[in-house]
């Protein structure tokens, strides 16, 4: 992914006299008026080519990071807003869809509905927890929740992915979870400011108790439980770094065996409960992990357990409920944890909570709106040019054998360039959204979701569904489907704009492209074959030579400062550094063959290979609070964005060339990283 997306608790006051935009604004994608031209480009270009822009653009109050795909995400949340009060009036024909996204958005914005309940709506789960008389009734009782829990996982998590050896297979995964924090790592730094952070967190827990109505002395010693129970599932988790190896997260095992496992869990209940087909195979990512959960299962007390599932449910489900919850959520996720001082506004909440759970309905009518048949062919026509360059690229490194080139030519052809939205839109037919029912609404929505996952156990996979919405402002590689997916949110103004000429474009889009493209073929990608298969398609020595040139890039990056103290995790990163390197190098050479003999005419006083720079490095103009920097470093894998710029340029010679750098000057590597 170019960037992250996080996901953010309700938001009740409004923050500054928002309206919903009936037209997209324009921006285009090199300004210069962002520029900062009192900082010399080869001392810091990320400065030089964003300074204003940083300037002028101050991180907003309820955001953690400031930047051009922030500033674009919200302004497509403001169009979104327009066109989900249009598709709320019932007054006019609506569409089904259109009756879907408007009254999901019309109950989400009734706040007063909202108020009144309080906690009401998660009383008959809090009741049935009290009804477990014995572990035996977990089973039953963890399927029906998976099923409807909102971006939560109790426990485990449970769901379908394709399998690794097999792509065209998909298979039952059970993977790690069960955490309240963001990472396993939050629970096992030792640190002070892990310490603190994790005494912040169980008050906050002890917070959420209360709010259920225990005694402050009850909600302590409940919410010292949960920790208790979250740590020791942290400990037995994978890291991040760890994560990054697939073969880390491969155990495929019959049911008979995930059961010899767990002894304590009955998974025929479970499977029958969670409504699968009976599973052949299930990936259970890790092994030491659901050992963690059998000792649990089996030496914690069934009151203990009940304390902890208590706490899951408050927790997946307080952003739904009223102010005292969602404020409590707030403080400690968004406003602790990340340095967040305001809520977001609640409209911008519902936006993205329809975005989220009727996506590609929100979607059809968006694309219908913003997304023309002329900007899809042009950023198609682009993706094959730079999926031409990589070819080339292959072709002729010095470092690979014809052996692996030829199997990473294959793998390059059978990419699938998804531009734009799905072929297929999703169908909600079955799924009832009505305006006076908001928590049930999210309930029907999210177990529509998890069956629509788990239904596909068994069946052939689905290789025209895509995994984020098409108003999203972002792009991804998938290793298994081994394809490339640009919604149409990203590709608009500022970011791929049809008023510009080549260079920025290029310089911008094309090396999002290129960056998605060379994912296929970083530390992770690099490891799937061109069917998407978890197979080794290298030789010993080509391996070899890969891993010295990303270990070169991730000793690199690994010097760069975070904040304070904090450096770089060059190996969380690494996929996302080499992704980005290469495909910028990708977009430059794929803008110089577009252009071959071309005269390309110098503009407001830059060369055309000045502006394909400034284009580039203005994607990432943007600044981040010092607490999300921290949160980040640990569980984001993308560096900061003045790295993610300035790391890129100073290994090319192209840009040194432009901006004529000289040795020992900082955008100047004495001794450049290039992997593809
Ligand atoms: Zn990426």
């Amino acid at each position: 992914m170019r960037l992250l997306i996080l996901a953010f608790p309700l938001a009740l006051s409004s923050l500054w006299a928002q309206q919903p935009l009936a037209t997209l604004p324009y921006a285009p994608s090199l300004d210069v008026q962002s520029m900062d031209r009192s900082v010399q480009p080869c001392e810091n270009f990320y400065r030089y080519a964003c300074g204003t822009w940083i300037r002028n653009n101050p991180i907003p109050a309820d955001q953690p990071r400031w930047d051009v795909y922030g500033k674009l995400t919200y302004e497509n949340q403001l169009y979104l807003w327009g066109l989900l009060l249009q598709a709320g009036k019932t007054d006019a024909a609506r569409t089904p869809n259109q009756q879907k996204i408007g009254d999901l958005f019309y109950a989400c914005m009734n706040e007063p509905a909202v108020e009144a309940a309080g906690a009401k709506p998660i009383e008959p789960i809090l009741r049935q927890i009290d009804a477990l008389k014995s572990r035996a009734g977990l089973p039953r009782f963890l399927a029906e929740q998976h099923l409807t829990l909102y971006a939560s996982s109790m426990l485990f998590s449970f769901g379908s992915s394709q399998d690794y050896a097999n792509s065209s297979a998909v298979i039952a995964f059970a993977d790690a979870g069960g955490l309240g924090l963001p990472d396993r790592d939050y629970y096992t730094k030792t640190d002070p400011k892990s310490i603190e952070i994790r005494q912040k967190y169980v008050a906050h827990v002890a917070q959420m108790f209360q709010l259920l109505g225990d005694s402050a002395e009850t909600a302590a010693a409940n919410a010292a439980t949960a920790m208790r129970i979250e740590t020791a599932l942290a400990k037995a988790s994978l890291t991040r770094v760890e994560e990054r190896d697939p073969y880390n997260l491969f155990h495929r095992m019959t049911p008979a065996e995930l059961q010899k496992l767990t002894p304590s869990f009955r998974w025929n209940v479970y499977f029958k409960a969670v409504g699968t087909p009976p599973a052949r195979q299930i990936n259970v990512t890790q092994p030491a992990f659901y050992r963690a959960l059998e000792t649990q299962i089996q030496t914690d007390s069934l009151a203990d357990l009940k304390t902890y599932l208590r706490w899951h449910v408050i927790h997946a489900k307080a952003r739904f409920l009223s102010s005292p919850f969602v404020q409590a959520d707030f403080e400690f996720f968004s406003h602790y944890l990340r340095g967040v001082p305001a809520m977001q506004p609640r409209w911008k909440r519902c936006v993205q909570l329809v975005d989220h759970n009727l996506g590609e309905a929100l979607g059809q009518v968006f694309v219908e709106k913003t997304f023309s048949a002329e900007t899809k062919a042009r950023a198609l026509a682009m993706t094959k040019e730079i999926e031409a360059a990589m070819q080339s690229e292959i072709e002729t490194l010095p470092w690979m054998s014809p052996a692996t080139k030829q199997q990473a030519l294959l793998k390059l052809h059978g990419v699938t360039n998804k531009i734009g939205y799905p072929d297929r839109w999703r169908d909600y037919s079955s799924v009832k959204i009505a305006r006076d029912d908001f928590l049930g609404d999210i309930d029907r929505a999210v177990d529509f979701e998890s069956h629509r996952e788990l239904n596909k156990i068994g069946k052939p996979v689905d290789r025209t569904e895509w995994g984020i919405s098409p108003p999203t402002v972002n792009a991804y590689y998938d290793p298994q489907m081994n394809d490339i997916n640009f919604p149409a949110g990203v590709l608009q103004p500022p970011l791929f704009d049809p008023k510009m000429d080549d260079a920025p474009n290029y310089g911008n889009t094309g090396g999002t492209i290129g960056h998605e493209l060379t994912h296929g073929f970083d530390d992770e990608g690099r490891q799937f074959d061109a069917k998407g298969n978890l197979r080794d398609w290298w030789t010993k020595t080509d391996a070899a030579e890969f891993q010295k040139r990303a270990d070169c890039v991730r000793d690199e990056y690994s010097q760069f400062t975070v904040v304070g103290d904090i450096k770089i995790n060059g190996k969380l990163t690494m996929g996302e550094d080499v992704a980005d390197l290469g495909g910028e190098l990708l977009a430059y050479i794929a803008w110089k063959a577009v252009n071959k003999g071309k005269n390309l005419p110098v503009i407001d006083g830059f060369t055309p290979d000045q502006r394909f720079f400034i284009g580039m490095a203005q994607w990432a103009c943007g600044s981040e609070r010092p607490e999300n920097l921290r949160a980040n470093a640990i569980a984001d894998p993308h560096s900061p964005d003045e790295y993610r710029i300035n790391g890129v340029v100073s290994n090319m010679p192209q840009f040194q060339n432009a901006f004529s750098c000289r040795l020992g000057q900082p955008m100047v590597r004495e001794k450049a990283c290039k992997v593809w």
